[in-house]
């Protein structure tokens, strides 16, 4: 399989190397040059399958220069050594009468971002070495949040590897900061940006393409890489769950082999969603996907318009791994529905850049339709969708699927579909204790770690210990830059011999 970028479709490389780069030189992202295909016949075999064999046969499909025994070894080490409660990463519950619910939220950092965060560092070293690499990769990070955890824990004290993090001072909740200032490990470095999310992914990206920089890295064997969703190898994990999904609800007998499920994806960078796409491209037989934002909901207006528009209002809310108005992987989509059109994705990226602005031809609007739905809530329809979820299931949803259960219901008012519908429930609800202790209508204290146990009172759910063993914990890193400084932090960081201690 090889994988050229949607900005040039003269780049043409193998997977290993799509891995081991992150993001292609000019800018552009990496996408397979063809998607593979599971027949019918295939999806029900995998069906009998647990998730490591799932995984095993959609990675092999993709990563065509790692040997068999290579993905085995990288499915196993992340799925299978006890990173994941009972080592399933994707146990899918059913709510009564309701939406199935796929809990990726069981890993070492409580957030969906694991599930791909866990395997990309087992992944990535072998990439480097397959293609003849840097000595050492330093992979670059712009966190809304949640990524920034997951991936530190991924990449800690990996050998060959430095990991770098940068987050946006005032837009992540107290617990995301936390697990991210108290990070453990002797190749780790975390940082916090003056400015939002896009800011500070727009500033990552820059450094990537900066041919100086990479210069400079090169000569002492270093290059940098990504662990963001810009990196296909972010994106592959998380097509997995959407194929495992399907499988077990076949198994279960919870669907009819051909019969269509809907999902509904709490959605800011367009990463998750868009593997569930491929998931759809690959064979799983996809009815609608339903696209869940926030107040910023740059992506509810582009997919019901074709009119994408960054030049308004940013809200930081309470799910605010989604406050994004630069959905990055939307890229991806574009270029698959505007026929593989490099010079048109190129142009349309470049009027984003200029004017914050583009908008899609008829044919590509008509195919959105096809597939997708859309819908957002702000944070007073996302906290009474908590408080009336845990009063008719008993079941807590975190702010951010709380924002996907929302737009499913009322999806389903509006259409009155009544296909089977997953939601991708994407963090644990103790990640954000405040804000769900206070939807559900009680009274919230200032501690972070009060709200948590108060929570846990009230639902009889434990605390995950990642959270518990938080508190307490001195912050090691504290610093706060200004989007101007990150490059001078990135070498300086990135050079440095000396480990931290
Ligand atoms: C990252 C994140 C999202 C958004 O996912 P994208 O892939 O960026 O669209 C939603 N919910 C949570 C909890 C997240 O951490």
């Amino acid at each position: 399989m090889e994988y050229t970028s949607t900005r040039d479709n003269g780049i043409i490389v193998a997977s290993a190397q799509t891995i081991a780069r992150g993001i292609s030189e000019e800018g552009g992202l990496f996408v397979p040059v063809e998607i593979p295909h599971f027949a019918p016949g295939e999806l029900r075999e995998l069906a009998k399958l647990d998730y490591e064999g799932r995984a095993n046969a959609v990675f092999g499909k993709y990563l065509t220069d790692y040997t068999p025994e290579e993905i085995k070894a990288a499915v196993h080490e992340a799925y299978c050594t006890g990173r994941f409660e009972n080592d399933l990463p994707d146990p899918l519950v059913k709510l009564d009468d309701g939406p199935y619910m796929l809990e990726l939220w069981h890993g070492p950092t409580c957030a969906f971002k694991d599930v791909a965060l866990q395997i990309l560092p087992q992944l990535m070293t072998r990439a480097v070495k397959k293609t003849d690499g840097a000595d050492e990769t330093v992979i670059l990070v712009a966190t809304s949040g949640d990524t920034g955890k997951a991936a530190l824990e991924g990449f800690r004290d990996v050998p060959g590897t430095k990991i770098i993090v940068f987050y946006p001072s005032d837009g992540v909740s107290a617990m995301q900061k936390l697990q991210m200032a108290t990070q453990r490990g002797k190749n780790v470095a975390v940082c916090a940006v003056r400015g939002n999310f896009d800011d500070t992914q727009s500033a990552v990206k820059k450094i990537f393409t900066d041919s100086a920089a990479k210069a400079e890295l090169s000569a002492h064997g270093r290059a940098f890489s990504s662990a963001n969703s810009i990196n296909f190898g972010r994106l592959l994990p998380q097509i997995v769950y959407y194929v495992s999904s399907y499988c077990t609800m076949l198994a279960d007998g919870e669907l009819e082999p051909g019969e269509r499920v809907n999902f509904t994806v709490p959605t800011g960078n367009f990463g998750n969603i868009l593997a569930a796409y491929y998931a759809g491209r690959m064979g799983v037989p996809v009815n609608k996907l339903i696209c869940a934002s926030n107040s910023n909901n740059v992506l509810t207006d582009f997919l019901n318009t074709g009119v994408y528009d960054r030049n308004r209002k940013f809200y930081a809310t309470s799910s605010p791994s989604m406050d994004i108005l630069i959905s990055s992987n939307l890229e991806r989509l574009l270029y698959l529905l505007l026929g593989e059109d490099d010079a048109a994705v190129r142009s349309l990226m470049a009027q984003l850049a200029d004017t914050g602005r583009y908008e899609v031809p008829d044919s590509v609007k008509a195919a959105i339709k096809e597939q997708f739905a859309a819908g957002w809530c702000d944070d007073r329809a996302g906290a009474e969708t908590i408080k009336s979820t845990f009063e008719e299931y008993s079941y807590l949803l975190d702010t951010h699927t709380a924002v996907a259960m929302r737009v499913y219901r009322d999806y389903v008012k509006a259409t009155g579909d009544k296909t089977k519908t997953v939601i991708a429930s994407t963090a644990s609800p103790y990640k954000f204790p405040r804000a769900v202790l206070s939807a559900i209508g009680e009274r919230s204290p200032e501690d972070e770690f009060a709200a948590a146990e108060r929570l846990s009172d009230i639902t009889r759910l434990p605390v995950p210990e990642q959270i518990r063993a938080l508190r307490g914990m001195e912050p090691r890193f504290t610093g706060t830059i200004d989007r101007t400084e990150m490059r001078e932090y990135v070498m300086s960081t990135a050079l440095s011999t000396k480990e931290e201690g």
